[in-house]
């Protein structure tokens, strides 16, 4: 088994369900008490989030690229970010290392593609809806990318840090992704990506009309892919 490194703490909120996620595929795959082969390097999201709202990527990218520089010293065979927003800087975390760096959004494309899906609606931190970083590499794969209006995208960014990221899990909240949802199905979207590693703590499958692709379980599942060769 190759061992998988985890670049985490962004939240840790969302840095667990990696952790509980990929040990439940291991142990699907692989039968009674196999757990996964991996180390993860979380860090203190504080000046993380400061840095993104100052526009500092590169400041945080830095320390994003010497964690991941810790795990390939450390024996990782690959690097998973577990956060959407910080694939902002995916290009100088991967200079920093001569293993793989498994992008978030080749999963989530490659899982709605399989599915027939062609637009999608794209949900996440304000970073993610508007700069192109991650919605052109799902353009790039084949799909049409909508994200929502600004109000909403306000919304959901407020939701993000000052609910999710904080563990708060609230039911108010949940009907205003709902209501998100029924506009991105308006405007034409037949599918929501979770582009946000922290929505999938708030909104299942049960809560959504529109079918969801999540990108912390793909994530977590192409990361078990790697280590397992299968
Ligand atoms: N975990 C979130 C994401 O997937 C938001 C927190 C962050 O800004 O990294 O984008």
């Amino acid at each position: 088994m190759r061992t998988i490194g985890l670049i985490g703490g962004m939240s840790w909120e969302s840095s667990i369900e990696y952790y509980r996620l990929i040990n439940q595929q291991v142990r699907t795959r692989l039968g009674r008490l196999r757990s996964a082969q991996l180390l993860m390097y979380s860090v203190d999201f504080g000046p993380i989030e400061q840095a993104q709202h100052l526009g500092r990527w590169c400041d945080a990218g830095a320390i994003l690229a010497d964690a991941a520089g810790r795990l390939e010293s450390g024996g990782a065979d690959c690097v998973v970010l577990c956060t959407n927003t910080m694939h902002k800087v995916a290009e100088q975390i991967q200079q920093a290392i001569g293993i793989p760096f498994l992008h978030i959004a080749d999963p989530t494309a490659q899982a709605a593609l399989e599915a027939g899906v062609t637009t999608v609606g794209l949900l996440g931190t304000s970073f993610t809806m508007e700069q192109d970083f991650l919605k052109d590499r799902l353009k790039t794969m084949g799909l049409n990318v909508l994200v929502p209006d600004a109000d909403d995208r306000r919304v959901v960014h407020r939701i993000i840090y000052d609910e999710l990221c904080m563990g708060v899990i609230n039911e108010t909240s949940r009907l205003s992704f709902q209501h998100v949802i029924e506009s991105l199905a308006a405007q034409g979207a037949q599918a929501v990506i979770l582009g946000c590693t922290e929505i999938g703590l708030l909104i299942k499958p049960e809560h959504s009309r529109l079918p969801l692709f999540d990108t912390t379980e793909l994530h977590a599942r192409a990361a078990v892919t790697f280590a397992l060769g299968q």
